[in-house]
């Protein structure tokens, strides 16, 4: 039987409602013997979910989903097999969520002046396991205390790109984001090209030392992942996918949504390892 992977899982260290144990229960429920945590700017997830997966001996990747921009637009870059411990590494992942945590407070306050007042960062900060707090907690927060009937009109009103409580965050180029990856051993891969839509820059992403294209993603069309799956191979890239399971946070997908052969995996190492 062909072992199954999904290398694209977040957990509640960042935007997912989703413990470690609940992850590896996931995964091991619907078939899947190898998972990669990729949660947004931290990797406090991933060691917990190592001591999870022992009971049924599931692999788990290191992982990461990085944040950047260019061109005013944002681009995700997943990070793999890099080592977490790594010291520049993780003092970057620190800088990164310092600027997190401070763009929160702004939010905060902007929401303040359009009289939404009982809000705290504190209890922002909590609904996420690390230090990794980002516009979907603010979202929750929203509807919990009524402003808003559901997520998607706490963005639409108040937290979307331009909307009157946004606050851009950090900002990395995706080169910039490449290269952290690369320095800590892991190799970088472009995150749901399809939703992201800046082909004409892969190229230039190639250069700067992309290893990888997330061509499997849920909810795509097979024309459109073998799309990526050819700009991939045109490039020598290795080719990933996953669900980008957010538990209850994202209904539209789970673990397991979109997996791929574990031969993928092994084409993942091997191309880390040049
Ligand atoms: P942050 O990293 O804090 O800027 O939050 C980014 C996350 O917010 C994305 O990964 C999406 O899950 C969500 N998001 C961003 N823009 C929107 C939008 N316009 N509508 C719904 N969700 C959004
Ligand atoms: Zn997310
Ligand atoms: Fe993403
Ligand atoms: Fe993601």
């Amino acid at each position: 039987m062909t072992r199954l992977a999904d290398l694209h899982i977040h957990t509640h260290f960042s935007d997912s409602t989703s413990s470690p144990q609940e992850v590896i229960e996931q995964a091991h429920t619907n078939g899947i013997s190898c998972i990669a945590i990729t949660d947004h700017d931290t990797v406090d997830g991933v060691q917990p979910t190592i001591e999870e997966a022992k009971r049924h001996s599931i692999e788990v990747i290191s992982g990461i989903e990085l944040s950047s921009e260019i061109n005013g637009k944002d681009v995700h870059v997943l990070g793999y097999l890099f080592d977490c411990k790594d010291k520049e590494f993780a003092d970057k992942v620190k800088i990164i969520q310092g600027v997190r945590i401070e763009r929160m407070r702004e939010m905060i306050e902007k929401l303040k002046v359009l009289n939404i007042d009982n809000i705290t960062l504190e209890e922002v900060c909590n609904l996420a396991e690390s230090d990794s707090v980002g516009r979907p907690h603010l979202a929750t927060k929203l509807v919990e205390k009524g402003w808003v009937n559901n997520i998607q009109t706490a963005f639409n009103k108040y937290l979307a790109d331009g909307a009157p409580a946004f606050v851009s965050k950090f900002k990395q180029t995706p080169s910039e984001a490449i290269d952290m990856i690369r320095k800590a051993g892991g190799i970088a891969v472009l995150a749901h090209p399809m939703l992201t839509k800046v082909d004409e820059l892969i190229p230039s992403f190639v250069k700067a030392g992309l290893g990888g294209i997330e061509a499997y993603y849920p909810n795509t069309t097979d024309t459109v992942m073998n799309f990526y799956e050819g700009l991939a191979k045109k490039h020598g890239l290795a080719v990933t996918g996953g669900s980008d399971a957010h538990g209850d946070a994202k209904k539209y997908t789970y673990i397991g949504k979109k997996t791929i052969p574990y031969e993928l995996v092994e084409q993942l190492k091997s191309a880390c390892n040049v």
